[in-house]
């Protein structure tokens, strides 16, 4: 049977594409298809197409999810919002990539638990490259000192780069700009061991691919 997500998936691939080639031949770019809105049957349709790495913004129905689905070899990705008192569940799901650590207070959090738990975590540092008041993450200006910080106070957190949201705007010069700012400090962050750069998500993942991005997020337009 034809997955109805086939045609959808081969068009966004393909836009993806276009953009890589033009940017960087060896850049390879994995897709993160952020299914916080569907349920477990459209994530199997999208397994059987091909896709293993998958996004979750809220650990209850990640948990869930990944109880439904335990007997395939799947990725999962937590890109929300965390509350501490959520943490503990959130290092029982092992999530492969925790791309929303917002703050150095919260890094320690999180690495507290880690240490009682003996166990370690990978996890992107998000970054705030718009300065937008509702947006979580550390300013641009503090990015670097903070990913220093983690890296020299919190052992048992893994930080394997960036991640942030284009500037909520219709204007893409400035979608643009909060990408390259972002871009710029996982450059400078690559000396620190920083591999991923998370970012663009359905409306912009073009654009983020042009920019640097080497991990999109990818949601609405996918399952759609
Ligand atoms: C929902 C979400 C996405 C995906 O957004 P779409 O517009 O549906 O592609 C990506 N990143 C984060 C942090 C999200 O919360």
């Amino acid at each position: 049977m034809v997955s109805l997500y086939e045609e959808r998936f081969d068009e966004i691939l393909i836009n993806i594409e276009k953009v890589r080639l033009e940017v960087n031949q060896h850049q390879i770019i994995k897709i993160i298809a952020v299914s916080k809105n569907v349920d477990s049957d459209a994530i199997q349709n999208m397994y059987n197409i091909g896709q293993r790495a998958f996004g979750e913004n809220r650990v209850q129905d990640y948990k869930i999810k990944t109880e439904l689905l335990n007997e395939l070899p799947l990725e999962w990705h937590f890109i929300g919002r965390l509350q501490t008192n959520k943490i503990n569940a959130l290092i029982d799901l092992n999530p492969t990539l925790m791309h929303s650590c917002s703050s150095l207070e919260m890094a320690q959090e999180i690495n507290k638990r880690l240490h009682v738990k003996g166990k370690t975590m990978n996890v992107l540092l998000q970054i705030n490259s718009a300065y937008e008041e509702q947006k979580a993450g550390v300013l641009p200006e503090d990015a670097f000192n903070v990913y220093e910080k983690i890296i020299s106070t919190c052992k048992n957190i893994k930080l394997k780069g960036v991640m942030s949201i284009g500037a909520h705007s219709d204007d893409e010069s400035l979608v643009k700009k909060s990408f390259q700012i972002t871009h710029a400090i996982f450059k400078k962050l690559e000396s620190k061991g920083a591999k991923y750069c998370s970012m663009g998500m359905s409306s912009d993942y073009c654009l983020a691919v042009e920019c640097g991005s080497n991990m999109l997020r990818i949601g609405s337009t996918l399952f759609k």
